[in-house]
């Protein structure tokens, strides 16, 4: 089989790559290497079966010779992080809207299964409790952070009317805070930044009063889960929640992941309103009902919070090394 992921040389694409050729397949990344990196597929330097295209997805006719030729399409590239969307509104509308287009339209010409990623962000920052697939999109316009969510739900929307109205074999998931190696502090996300803090000894920064809660799924097991949606199709046509329904409050995390450290580096409480500015909505609670995608693929994650916590405070080790 010969897939194509694109967002390849980003976290999640590139473990899902390296899952793909392990498996027997040949892989196309394609990429634009803008926060996705190439080094994140070194190990398949000199692999004539695994091709880094470096190329943005918004390339309709790149993206169409790449699709012909692939048996499944992964479309995972895309903004990355709440601190890049907030600062390049127009550029993460036009990745993730007219990216999915672009990948979705050049799927549904040959009817080519595919997979895009959404995100959790779909159910708005003020959604509270389990989330179920069914649970209603409540996006600001106007809020600080939706632009990002409100971009990636019209993609969701489009890979749906396309499946009903053209067949297109299409899953979407939402994955709820994926972590584990290769996760950039660079871009916000929690805990490779509180990993790097406390490897150096340094204060870890909780935004509020760290109350807040989210769950989080190794990324090994997230490529599981988008390896085994892509083998059902009964999940053709459905949107299906990807995470873990194991809560913590970020305030614990950081605790966490000071003790896996073994340092002494503190904790320091900042208010939302510095991080991000006025008008800035923080969910409350991020926890995803998984139900759909256990019944569907039988999926549970086999890692824990706990293993997640201790990748990313060695690959935080890995990354102040010098080499
Ligand atoms: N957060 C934090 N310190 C950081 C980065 C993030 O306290 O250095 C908080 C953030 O405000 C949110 C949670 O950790 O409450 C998860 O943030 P992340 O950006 O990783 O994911 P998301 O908010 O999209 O769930």
């Amino acid at each position: 089989m010969r897939a194509l992921v694109t967002g390849g040389a980003g976290f999640l694409g590139s473990h899902l790559v390296d899952r793909l050729r392990a498996a027997g397949h040949d892989v196309v990344a394609l990429d634009d290497l803008s926060t996705g990196r190439a080094e994140h597929l070194a190990a398949h330097r000199g692999d004539p079966r695994v091709t880094l295209s470096t190329g943005d997805v918004r390339d309709r006719g790149l993206v169409r010779r790449e699709v012909e030729r692939a048996d499944v399409v992964f479309h995972l590239a895309g903004a990355v992080g709440v601190r890049r969307v907030a600062e390049d509104p127009a550029g993460t509308w036009s990745r993730n809207v007219e990216g999915t287009a672009s990948v979705l339209e050049a799927c549904a010409r040959g009817g080519t299964r595919c997979l895009i990623a959404s995100t959790s962000e779909a159910y708005g920052p003020t959604a509270a409790g389990t989330l179920c697939e069914d649970h209603p999109v409540v996006l600001d316009p106007a809020g600080r952070r939706d632009v990002y969510g409100v971009s990636k739900v019209a993609g969701e929307s489009l890979a749906i009317a396309l499946h009903r109205t053209s067949l297109l074999p299409v899953t979407v998931v939402r994955p709820f805070n994926v972590v584990g190696p290769r996760q950039s502090a660079r871009y916000g996300m929690v805990l490779p930044r509180f990993a790097a803090s406390a490897v150096r000894g340094e204060p870890l920064t909780v935004h509020g009063d760290g109350r807040q809660t989210r769950t989080f799924l190794h990324v090994a097991d997230a490529v599981d889960a988008l390896l085994l949606l892509t083998t059902t199709p009964a999940s053709e046509g459905l949107l299906v929640n990807v995470g873990s329904d194991e809560e913590v409050a970020i305030a614990d995390l950081a605790r966490l992941v000071v003790a896996v450290a073994g340092t002494a580096a503190p904790l320091r409480f900042v208010p939302f309103a510095d991080v991000y500015g006025p008008g800035f909505t923080d969910p409350l609670t991020r926890r995803p009902d998984v139900s759909l995608l256990r019944r569907l693929t039988g999926f549970a994650p086999r890692l824990r919070l706990a293993d997640a916590v201790a990748d990313a405070v060695r690959s935080a080790r890995e990354a102040m090394a010098p080499v």
